[in-house]
């Protein structure tokens, strides 16, 4: 998932399948950035059902099932 700090400054970006990983990105230069940043750092988001999914390198690397 994808959480905002408490000062708004931060995106707190946690895998959804481990639990264990996790990013802060700065919030400044705006969500997709933000986005294109952990993309590059090989996370994978992907819609299952209503909500979005947020997969770390390491359990996409591991084919952790969606
Ligand atoms: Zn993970």
């Amino acid at each position: 998932m994808i959480e905002k700090d408490k000062d708004d400054d931060i995106f707190e970006v946690s895998c959804d399948y481990c639990g264990g990983a996790h990013e802060s990105i700065d919030a400044t230069p705006g969500w997709q950035a933000m986005i294109d940043k952990i993309k590059q750092r090989g996370w994978r988001i992907r819609k299952v059902g209503d909500e979005f999914r947020h997969m770390c390198p390491g359990c996409f690397g591991d084919h952790k099932p969606w």
